[in-house]
């Protein structure tokens, strides 16, 4: 085959140019969708025990004939800039649950837990940004978690510390996402004023496939416990998982086995069935 010259901008390579083709009618596709409502929100349940106790809150994409599930969509929109429109509307329609919910006592105890970008978190106006989704919608600001990566956080941990701590007076919590995943020193993590942990799937799946899986479970269990955080796992798929977990005093739980991610509608309705 052909040698490139080495004068060659590497911008004329091909597939390097189809890339950023590619990438930049995602984007076009992404602006249009916000503009044509595209996007919705589904909820996937979580639990303490038997009881439904909310929902974390996921981007859905209705285009073209299907639904685009947010790995093939949240990073260009992220690399874009994008994710901060969408990212908003996210907020704000959750907070807007949020108030409707409080209006009624079978649904005023709810939380949702709405993912936050870097990119989102990182913004100068990111607190007044949430505040004012908080107070336009009338949502009570303690049925809010954030959930964020470890990444962000980490990377100006004083800043994290006072956006966190400027939220949390007013009522808003946080928790750490795909916890065990990173590799930051607890006592960094310590530092952070969390409320609860979520423990990544990956680790949920390894109580299946291997005894250690098992014990690392049990050990991030037990270390949220002691760092005064709740505890959530997710991608919980079996009734061994959950009966694991009970060993371990979790009883926080969200995963397809207990319920899948979905609309508005039917989170509702499942809500009455617990009852
Ligand atoms: P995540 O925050 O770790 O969200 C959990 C993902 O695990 C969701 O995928 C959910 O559908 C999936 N899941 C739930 N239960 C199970 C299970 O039992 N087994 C397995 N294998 N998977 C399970 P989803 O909805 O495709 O979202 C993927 C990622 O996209 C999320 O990961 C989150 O990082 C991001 N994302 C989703 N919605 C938003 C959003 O509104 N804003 C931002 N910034 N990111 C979002
Ligand atoms: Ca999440
Ligand atoms: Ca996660
Ligand atoms: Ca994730």
């Amino acid at each position: 085959s052909k040698q490139k010259g080495l004068d060659t901008p590497h911008f004329f390579d091909p597939q390097m140019q189809a890339s950023v083709r590619a990438r930049v009618a995602l984007e076009e596709d992404i602006r249009a969708g916000i503009t044509m409502s595209e996007f919705v929100l589904y909820f996937q349940p979580q639990f303490n025990g038997q009881q439904l106790i909310g929902a974390e809150v996921l981007l859905r994409w209705r285009h073209g004939s299907g639904f685009v599930s947010p790995d093939k969509f949240i990073t260009t929109a992220e690399q874009s800039n994008l994710i901060l429109p969408l990212g908003n509307w996210v907020l704000s329609q959750a907070c807007k649950q949020l108030a409707e919910w409080a209006k009624r006592p079978e649904t005023a105890h709810l939380t949702l837990s709405v993912n936050v970008s870097p990119k989102q978190f990182k913004h100068d106006q990111f607190v007044d940004i949430v505040l004012q989704a908080i107070t336009s919608s009338g949502a009570p600001a303690n049925r809010l978690v954030i959930e964020l990566t470890e990444g962000v956080l980490l990377e100006n941990i004083e800043n994290a510390i006072e956006r966190m701590t400027q939220l949390r007076a007013y009522g808003v919590s946080f928790s750490l996402d795909d916890f065990g995943t990173g590799y930051s020193s607890l006592s960094y993590l310590q530092r952070l004023p969390l409320t609860e942990v979520k423990i990544d799937r990956s680790f949920l799946h390894d109580i299946d496939s291997n005894a250690s899986g098992a014990s690392i479970v049990r050990t991030i269990v037990s270390l949220g416990h002691s760092m005064g955080l709740k505890v959530v796992a997710e991608g919980i798929e079996s009734q061994t998982q959950i009966d694991y977990l009970k060993t371990c005093d979790c009883f926080l739980w969200q995963g397809y086995f207990i319920g899948e991610p979905q609309p508005i509608e039917s989170l509702e309705k499942l809500l009455v069935q617990t009852n």
